[in-house]
């Protein structure tokens, strides 16, 4: 569609279209969604001061790699003692390196559109916000954004989109092609994830067909009254079509699905909950939970204030609390951690369970290729917390001893959705996904790291060659012969 040709009236005959109650409805039971406000407030209550005991059987139980109950989750988040906080702490630690190892995938965020038909009161992409200035990126500029960051390293982007006509799928799908077709030497962009606004199944069955890796989709708030307060309009003013969108996008093929809360709209600890059910439930329908999770916090924004209002900002002390219970409640789950938080703030909690973050991230429309450096609150959704760049994340990882991987394997070999849980749970990902994370970090360090970050690389690197040698003999040959393939100048070798 083009940006001319769109007027008032078209905009609401396309919001008339968006919403099928049908494709709501055919996932409820009796008339109700999977999340039950008084349940959930009930639960909590009924697991005030848990008992010691109790709570290090839960601990023990999330050490078996086990999907926790909401029981046993809400016992964990009624926690006050401070020794169990630390015994919490450091299972969430021990369940990250069972499941993940010492690796942290990273990611950068692209934000292809501002134009929106919704009035999140948080956002400042919200359609009542006449400061923002509001930009489509076209094909070329799409193009020109991905130059750049493929130019940095980056081989994963999550790719962002308002709720408009102008974003709809057939922008959407363009824009995506667009970013697997660019190439900068050796450089490209092997998995577009993407946070997009609910859609249909017909739709979203040609997502499938692009080729998205991760679809994502944050509930917001889980707590029904808060989520109508906070979307007083707008196409997102409809809580169970935003509920039900992962199942839908399950049913139409699309099988790593990922949820998540802006924490800082209602009480922290229902929200977990709200996670958690939302996990359940899509486990009981499709076999297989989120792929990830992720765990933003309200951060301000240009002419927001509702930020500033807020009642329920979340404390950087409440913030570590509710990842090591996520991290123990879905100890199976990736967990992203986003450049909202400082870096300060991100060491802290990067051992609590993450898995996943961004770097060198710019969320400005068309940001990475006008390369401004100050943030402009006009032009983008909120302000971030980092903006260091990729090469000074990656280094500041390798000096604690994370190795950052670029693997994109898994999805380009099927290992997807239940899958790619099942080797989770049983610990087999971690292997396949420790070769895959020295050969794409070689990769990165002959072809993108400055020197001083070299340096500092090849330290981890050959810890971890050790390691695979000593811990999977019987792959080691082949693993080093890729490896050597890899030094000298093949790239994209996986396992
Ligand atoms: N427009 C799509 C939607 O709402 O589904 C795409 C999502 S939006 C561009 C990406 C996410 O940013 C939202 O789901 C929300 O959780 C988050 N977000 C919005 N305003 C924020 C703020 N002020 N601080 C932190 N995160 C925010
Ligand atoms: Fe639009 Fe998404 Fe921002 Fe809401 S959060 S105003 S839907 S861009």
């Amino acid at each position: 569609m083009n940006v001319q040709l769109v007027t008032d009236l078209s905009i609401s005959d396309w919001i008339k279209n968006v919403i099928r109650e049908d494709e709501i409805t055919h996932f409820m039971e009796d008339g109700k969604d999977f999340i039950n406000d008084e349940k959930i407030e009930e639960i909590l209550r009924k697991n005030r001061n848990p008992q010691k005991n109790k709570v290090r059987d839960i601990i023990q139980k999330s050490l078996n790699i086990e999907r926790l109950e909401p029981d046993e989750t809400a016992a964990l988040l009624n926690v006050e003692d401070k020794d169990l906080w630390g015994q919490i702490f450091q299972a969430a630690g021990q369940i990250k390196k069972c499941v993940y190892d010492n690796r942290i995938v990273t990611f950068a965020p692209l934000y292809c559109s501002n134009f929106c038909v919704n009035s999140c009161l948080y956002c400042a992409f919200r359609k009542e916000n006449t400061k923002e200035v509001r930009r489509r990126l076209t094909l070329d500029e799409v193009r020109r954004e991905t130059e750049v960051l493929v130019s940095l390293g980056h081989k994963r982007l999550i790719v962002v989109y308002g709720e408009h006509p102008l974003s709809d799928i057939d922008y959407i799908v363009d824009t995506i092609r667009t970013i697997y077709e660019t190439k900068v030497g050796n450089g490209e962009i092997r998995r577009v994830n993407i946070n997009a606004p609910p859609m249909s199944i017909e739709k979203l069955k040609i997502l499938k067909e692009v080729g998205i890796g991760t679809y994502q989709v944050f509930q917001e708030t889980y707590h029904h009254l808060t989520y109508r307060k906070v979307h007083p309009a707008g196409i997102k003013s409809n809580y169970r079509w935003r509920l039900y969108v992962l199942h839908r996008a399950q049913e139409a093929g699309i099988d790593d699905v990922a949820i998540g809360v802006l924490f800082g709209l209602y009480d922290w600890r229902f929200e977990v909950m709200g996670l958690l059910y939302h996990t359940i439930d899509l486990e009981k329908h499709f076999g297989v939970g989120p792929h990830t999770i992720s765990f933003p916090r309200l951060e301000p924004a240009a002419n927001t204030p509702f930020i500033q209002q807020a009642k329920y900002k979340v404390s950087d002390e409440d913030f570590k609390k509710l990842i090591a219970v996520i991290r123990l409640s879905v100890p199976y789950t990736g967990m992203i951690l986003t450049a909202r938080e400082t870096p300060k703030i991100r060491r802290e909690v990067i051992p609590l369970g993450c898995t996943q973050t961004d770097a060198s991230t710019r969320i400005g429309i068309g940001a990475y290729s006008d390369r401004y450096t100050e943030q402009e609150g006009e032009r983008q959704q909120f302000f971030l917390g980092d903006t260091r760049s990729l090469d000074e994340v990656i280094r500041e990882f390798a000096l604690n001893g994370y190795i950052t991987s670029f693997c994109t394997a898994g999805y380009r070999c099927g290992r997807t959705g239940k899958c790619i849980m099942d080797l989770l749970k049983h610990g087999k990902e971690r292997w396949f996904c420790k070769l895959n994370a020295v050969l794409t970090f070689r990769e990165w360090l002959d072809d993108f790291a400055s020197q001083e970050t070299q340096k500092i690389g090849e330290r981890i690197i050959n810890r971890e060659i050790s390691e695979i040698k000593e811990k999977l003999p019987q792959v080691y040959l082949k693993f080093i012969q890729y490896y050597k393939r890899i030094e000298n100048g093949e790239r994209d070798l996986y396992f």
